[in-house]
């Protein structure tokens, strides 16, 4: 069956050309970067390169990106390394309640350890109440952690805002970009955000490969420790082939970033239009406007989410339930309940994410699916 995929929040298909860039650092060139012979200052180089792509897309300097094996790690590293590092002059962090797990659960870690973390509230766009923000501020407030968008409902929060509030009380902030890089242009320096995590995979990258941009003159401890790689910060052998993949999807990225987004978005604002048009009391989540180009979110009245997907999944159609937070689970997901849907209402929501390869023609057949299993439901 021809597989129809909509969940590119999920993870994206590597891309030829990254592929192709990737493929000699598997068998041929498998020097270690470390190594001071010709083979191995080659790796060294094509990491070098790969850093250079990616420091571009954010516009920072090559060296304020360190590479990772994820996301995740890329937000446990800032949470945790931050915590540390800062253990003298505060113990208290602030974050949203619409976090990423890789943040939440970090943060619960944390708190085991004696942390306070705050997590603020968001209205019913997903968008974090400022005021509370300023409000949760003390003098051992060390860190403010607020996702750039959201991979649920795509929303995309104030940055600048956020990051001129943590400037002003002189607190580092950091951004989980991990949705938002490569698909909507982000600045650190013009944004003035200090951190930042980004991932391969959300990007036609490869998995298993992400980074964390940590503006110049920030110290944090590094939780993975050993032969001293990513200036000891990130210890063990370089991924290789993952950075020169992630660095090809981060120039990819770049210079198709004006037609990527026009695309997804028309795309996107077709299907919603037609979803509103056909389904009655479909409800969208998330804002209107200030939202992720491919992202849409809908919650179905008297629908089942979980028996929606499996019966789109029968068609080779890929979508994600918004009402469980893990498989098996039917709690609505923590960002649904914190934009305040009502219970029934999360359990009927699907999460559309539009990616690089999907045409309009595919649109058409998922509508036509969604609005058949609906009407029969
Ligand atoms: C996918 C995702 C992550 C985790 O990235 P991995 O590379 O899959 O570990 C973190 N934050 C957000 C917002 C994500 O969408």
């Amino acid at each position: 069956m021809n597989i129809k995929y909509f969940d590119n929040a999920a993870t994206t298909r590597v891309k030829e050309e990254v592929l192709k860039e990737m493929i000699p650092y598997f068998s041929v060139q498998y020097g270690n970067p470390s190594s001071l012979y010709t083979i191995g200052r080659y790796n060294k180089k094509a990491i070098e390169k790969a850093r250079r792509q990616v420091a571009d897309l954010i516009n920072c300097e090559t060296n304020e990106i360190y590479f990772t094996a994820s996301g995740s790690e890329s937000d446990n590293m800032t949470l945790k390394g931050i915590a540390y590092a800062n253990k003298e002059k505060g113990n208290h962090i602030i974050t949203s309640k619409i976090e990423h797990p890789a943040i939440l659960n970090s943060c619960k870690t944390l708190e085991k350890q004696g942390y306070k973390i705050s997590y603020i509230n968001v209205n019913k766009d997903g968008i974090i109440d400022l005021n509370e923000l300023i409000s949760e501020i003390t003098n051992q407030t060390i860190l403010i952690s607020v996702m750039f968008a959201n991979n649920e409902i795509g929303t995309i929060q104030p940055i600048e805002e956020i990051s001129k509030i943590a400037k002003k009380y002189n607190i580092i902030f950091h951004t989980d970009a991990v949705q938002a890089c490569g698909n909507i242009p982000i600045n650190v320096k013009k944004m003035g955000i200090d951190m930042l995590s980004l991932s391969a995979h959300k990007i036609n990258g490869p998995k298993g490969v992400g980074a964390l941009y940590v503006k110049k003159g920030i110290n944090f401890d590094s939780i993975i420790n050993g032969g001293g790689q990513e200036k000891g910060k990130r210890s063990g052998t370089e991924n290789v082939a993952g950075i020169v993949g992630l660095g090809k999807a981060c120039e990819i990225a770049k210079k198709q970033m004006d037609n990527h987004m026009a695309r997804l978005k028309e795309l996107r604002d077709y299907f919603v239009e037609q979803v509103e048009e056909n389904i009655p009391n479909a409800k969208l989540n998330g804002s209107r406007e200030n939202r992720l180009p491919g992202n849409a979110n809908f919650s179905f009245e008297n629908s089942d989410s979980q028996e929606l997907l499996f019966k789109l999944d029968s068609k080779g159609i890929c979508v994600s339930s918004g009402s469980a937070c893990s498989s098996g689970n039917s709690n609505p997901s923590h960002v649904l309940t914190a934009i305040g849907l009502e219970k029934k209402l999360a359990q009927g929501t699907i999460r559309f994410t539009f990616g690089e390869d999907n045409t309009k023609e595919d649109i058409d057949y998922l509508l036509e699916n969604l609005k058949e299993f609906i009407f029969l439901s």
